[in-house]
C-alpha cells in the first residue's frame, strides 16, 4: 500500500529514542523528510545518523527541550524556512513519574502538566497555522493507554494525558475542516528503552529478574507480549498518510488488546 507520504514534512517531537525514534524512521522510511528533536545532542545526532544511513532521509535534528516554549518556535519556524512547509507532527515527550497523590508535589504536577500538556498545546500552536495555509495536514499526540484505562499508581499520566485527548479532540473539530487531521495514539507496553529500565528497577525492588517482570506484564496482555515501537510507529505512519484522510479526532491503542473498555 503506497501511503503517499513521499516529499511529506513531518516533525517528530522528543525523537532520540523509544516510540520517537521509530516513528521518526518509519516516516523517513516511507519517504517523507524529517525533523527530529530532542533534549541531548549527542543522542539525538546518532538517531538523526541512523536514520540517514538507513533511509537516505536528510534529517533536520536540533536539540531542544519540549517544554522550552521559544525553543519550540524557533525549531518549527527551522523547518517551515529549510522545507517550505510543515506537513506532519507528532507530538512526544519523556512520561512524567509513577508516585501515589500525596507523594507528588505541587511543583511537580507543574513540572507534568509543562511536560505532558504545554508542550503539546506549544507545537499545536506553532504547526497547526502552517498546516490551515497549505489546506492539509496531520497532527498526532503520542499519549498512553491510560486515557483509556487509568493505571494504577501513574496519577500524572492518568489526569494530564487525559487534558491532552482532550485538546486533540477539539482541535480535530476546529481544523478538520482545513484538510487537517488530528489524532490521538495510545501506546500500551511497548519494548523501548525506557520499559526496559521501568522493568529492571521493578525487579530490582521484587528481587527477581528483567525477564519476570516482562512475563508478568505480558501475562495482561490478550496477545501475549509487549509491543515493540516498530509496531507503534506503523500506526502512526498510517494516520499521518493520504489514506488516513478520514480518521479524525480519534484516540487508537496500539496495546495487544489491553484495554478493555469498549472504545
Ligand atoms: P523513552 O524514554 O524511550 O524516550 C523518550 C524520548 O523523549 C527520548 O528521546 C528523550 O530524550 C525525549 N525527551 C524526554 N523528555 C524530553 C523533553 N523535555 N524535551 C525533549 N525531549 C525529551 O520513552 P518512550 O518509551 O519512547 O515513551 C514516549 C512517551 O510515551 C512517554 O511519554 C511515555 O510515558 C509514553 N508511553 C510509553 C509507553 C511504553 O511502554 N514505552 C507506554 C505508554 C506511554
Amino acid at each position: 500500500m503506497d501511503l503517499g507520504l513521499r516529499g511529506k514534512i513531518a516533525i517528530v517531537a522528543a525523537a532520540s529514542k523509544g516510540l520517537g525514534k521509530a516513528v521518526a524512521m518509519e516516516l523517513a522510511s516511507e519517504g517523507a523528510e524529517v525533523a527530529i528533536c530532542a533534549r541531548t545532542a549527542a543522542d539525538l545526532e546518532n538517531t538523526a545518523a541512523e536514520i540517514r544511513n538507513r533511509t537516505g532521509c536528510s534529517v533536520f535534528a536540533q536539540a531542544l527541550d519540549v517544554t522550552n516554549y521559544a525553543g519550540v518556535q524557533a525549531f518549527v519556524a527551522e523547518v517551515e524556512k529549510r522545507y517550505g512547509r510543515v506537513d506532519i507532527c507528532v507530538t512526544n515527550a519523556g512520561g512524567p513519574p509513577a508516585k501515589k497523590f500525596l507523594d507528588i508535589s505541587v511543583d511537580e504536577w507543574r513540572a507534568a502538566v509543562e511536560l505532558t500538556l504545554m508542550s503539546t498545546v506549544f507545537f499545536a500552536r506553532e504547526v497547526l497555522p502552517l498546516m490551515r495555509k497549505n489546506h492539509w495536514g496531520r497532527l498526532l499526540t503520542i499519549t498512553s493507554v491510560s486515557v483509556k484505562q487509568p493505571i494504577d499508581n501513574l496519577l500524572l499520566s492518568n489526569s494530564i494525558r487525559a487534558a491532552v485527548t482532550g485538546l486533540a479532540k477539539t482541535l480535530a473539530s476546529e481544523f478538520g475542516a482545513n484538510g487537517i487531521t488530528v489524532n490521538n495514539v495510545c501506546p500500551g507496553y511497548t519494548l523501548t528503552e525506557r520499559l526496559g529500565e521501568l522493568a529492571d528497577n521493578l525487579a530490582k525492588g521484587a528481587g527477581t529478574s528483567r525477564d519476570a517482570i516482562l512475563h508478568q506484564w505480558a501475562a495482561q496482555i490478550p496477545i501475549g507480549r509487549v509491543a515493540t515501537p516498530e509496531e507503534f510507529a506503523a500506526l502512526v505512519a498510517f494516520l499521518a498518510s493520504e489514506r488516513a484522510s478520514s480518521i479524525n479526532g480519534a484516540s487508537i491503542p496500539v496495546d495487544g488488546g489491553w484495554v478493555k473498555g469498549l472504545l
